[in-house]
């Protein structure tokens, strides 16, 4: 790319000063530097309003030396989400949040994944793992998480479930399965007596316990004992959405400059 001249650039938004966002926006800027990808800070402060952030999201879109634009989630409680997702340009959307974006996975024809799920399955890929004919379980149906992974799932011919707050029996549907993804947001809400012996597991929750520790939406312990493969917390799907960012904003890049 460097002889083409192409230098993929990335405009990362933060609104406010939650620790959590803080850590996630400073590890994908650090990504951006190990791999060569120019990173723009635009710290904000909580106060700021929609129509300031709106009017930024439309300078950045319209500035040619950035590929991608992120807008770090959750944003305080006085800005609307949906809109601001919504003014982001597809083509720079390196989140994949926008609805053109979320269509085009729907169809199964997209140039970018949203970098959560797409990390899951660049996890089960590279293990060797056959999704065809599998039943798999995903627990959470979130616009961010859960649902795009079950669609994902679904695109590589699994046979998928989607389980939330309202499912009747949760741990008899994830006895069945054999892929697990967990994105719930409960600590260690499954546990190894609801996994199928030689099921892959694979732990999206980031959960911060009052103690400070991190952990996950399985109790990985006990999991561990019954699965084939199983991811940690931290250290699982955490570096891989972020290795997915670097992918989607190289990409937007080179679509950018017309190179596939
Ligand atoms: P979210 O928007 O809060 O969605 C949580 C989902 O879990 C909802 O669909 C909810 O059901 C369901 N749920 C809640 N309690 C449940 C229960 N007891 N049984 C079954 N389903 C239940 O969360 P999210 O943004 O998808 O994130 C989920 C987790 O992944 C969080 O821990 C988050 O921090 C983590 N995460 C990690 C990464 C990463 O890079 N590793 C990235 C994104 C998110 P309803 O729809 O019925 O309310």
């Amino acid at each position: 790319m460097k002889a083409k001249g192409i230098h993929p650039g990335l405009a990362v938004i933060i609104v406010g000063d939650d620790p959590a966002s803080r850590i996630y926006v400073n590890n994908k800027k650090k990504a951006c530097e190990y791999i060569g990808i120019r990173s723009e800070e635009y710290a904000l402060p909580a106060e700021t309003t929609q129509a300031e952030l709106l009017a930024l999201i439309d300078e950045l879109n319209q500035n040619d030396a950035l590929d991608g634009i992120l807008c770090q989630l959750p944003l305080p409680k006085h800005i609307d989400e949906k809109a601001v997702i919504a003014a982001i340009s597809p083509d720079k959307d390196v989140d994949a949040f926008h609805a053109v974006n979320v269509g085009k996975i729907m169809i199964g024809d997209y140039d970018f994944l949203p970098c959560t799920p797409a990390g899951v399955m660049e996890l089960i890929y590279e293990s060797g793992i056959d999704i065809k004919g599998k039943e798999c379980v995903v627990i959470g149906r979130s616009n961010i998480v859960g649902k795009p992974m079950a669609m994902l799932l679904l695109h590589d011919h699994g046979t998928v479930t989607i389980c939330h707050s309202k499912t009747k029996d949760l741990a008899e549907t994830v006895r069945r399965a054999d892929i697990v993804v967990a994105a719930v947001g409960v600590p260690e809400l499954i546990t190894g007596d609801m996994v199928k012996e030689g099921a892959v597991v694979i732990d999206v929750g980031m959960n911060r316990l009052p103690d400070g520790r991190l952990t996950g939406d399985v109790h990985f312990e006990s999991a561990a004992e019954k699965a084939e493969a199983i991811t940690p917390v931290p250290g699982g799907v955490g570096p891989m959405t972020i290795a997915m960012l670097m992918k989607n904003t190289v990409k937007a890049a080179l679509l950018h400059h017309n190179e596939k």
